[in-house]
């Protein structure tokens, strides 16, 4: 979906750019991660991978804003690895290799099956 325009890179301002990744669009910018909207990583992942929405006890991720609704990230983790999450349950942030670490150990966690 990208009827609300462009998203701009938590980390650095820029403008992301879009990709199909398991026919599903997700947002990156390239040096520096991964943008997943909250029904996108539902559609890549399940949804017991990564819990979209922030806990209360989560802290602020310093200097990193949500792409949609511009209210700071938090950081969350999801399988072992940190993840910024927005509190209002928008998407997840993964830094440039976090997403994989997470596939990597769902694979794990699957046995190997594809
Ligand atoms: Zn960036
Ligand atoms: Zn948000």
């Amino acid at each position: 979906m990208t009827a609300l325009g462009v998203l701009v890179c938590p980390v650095c301002d820029r403008q992301m750019a879009a990709a199909l990744v398991e026919e599903v669009e997700i947002d990156f910018c390239d040096p520096c991660g991964i943008w997943l909207d909250a029904g996108e990583l539902g559609m890549l992942v399940s949804d017991a991978v990564v819990n979209p929405r922030a806990s209360r006890g989560d802290t602020v991720s310093p200097g990193r804003f949500c792409p949609r609704c511009d209210r700071p990230l938090r950081l969350s983790t999801s399988r072992g690895t940190p993840v910024d999450v927005c509190g209002e349950g928008h998407g997840v942030w993964f830094d440039r290799g976090e997403l994989e670490r997470v596939f990597a150990a769902l694979k794990v966690e699957k046995g190997g099956a594809a």
